[in-house]
């Protein structure tokens, strides 16, 4: 796919814009923020992660006249039939925190037995051309792992304290920032992202 050198992130999270500035420098793009145009937020009425980054990246599109780079994310947990997906910024309601999403899901899996309790996480990135691209290029990836009984660690956010790597033999909240990049749902589908724009 053939990208012009300046791109708009469909976001408004100035330390994402940074985090994905450093991969993208590599391939001589540079990220401008969405609120450069305008201030936007988009309604996330889609039932996917992939509708969901397709509303922000299209919306960008559409107030920059440029091409747009949107990410969505969440957690699927499987005794939970894929909940909380794409209500994990509002497990537990419209504004809730990070804790009071983490009591939820802790309430929800109370009864479910270790085994039992496998989840991944999700990042899908969708970058448009323009507002018409027929051929978004979509990439996702996931990050297994299992829902604690109790949180542990201090670091990352959102859900990640509930968040257990078996092969890390840790919670994402107690491994270093530059190994949660690495291991991440997001930090993998960036790097899947930018080899298929080399
Ligand atoms: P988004 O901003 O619409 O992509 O919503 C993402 C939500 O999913 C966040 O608010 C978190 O609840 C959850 N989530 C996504 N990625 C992570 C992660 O790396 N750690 C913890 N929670 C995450």
């Amino acid at each position: 796919m053939s990208v012009s050198q300046t791109i708009v992130l469909a976001s408004n999270n100035s330390g994402k814009l940074k985090e994905f500035n450093t991969l993208f420098e590599t391939l001589g793009i540079t990220l401008l923020s969405q609120t450069k145009f305008a201030s936007i937020d988009v309604e996330e009425t889609g039932s996917t992660f992939v509708e969901n980054a397709l509303l922000k990246a299209r919306e960008a599109c559409h107030i920059s006249g440029l091409p747009a780079l949107a990410d969505d994310s969440g957690l699927e947990v499987d005794a939970l039939q894929g909940a909380p997906g794409v209500f994990s910024a509002r497990y537990a309601g419209e504004g809730s925190s990070d804790s009071d999403n983490n009591r939820k899901l802790l309430d929800a899996m109370d009864q479910v037995p270790e085994g039992q309790r496998t989840a991944r996480y999700w990042c899908v990135l969708v970058l448009l051309r323009s507002v018409v691209d027929p051929v978004p290029l979509i990439v996702q990836a996931s990050w297994e792992g299992e829902i604690l009984a109790r949180p542990r660690g201090e670091g990352g956010f959102g859900y990640d304290p509930l968040f257990w790597i078996p092969e890390k033999a840790m919670s994402v909240a107690e491994l270093s920032a530059q190994e949660k990049n690495r291991l991440s749902h997001r930090g993998r589908a960036l790097h899947m992202l930018i080899e298929q724009l080399r």
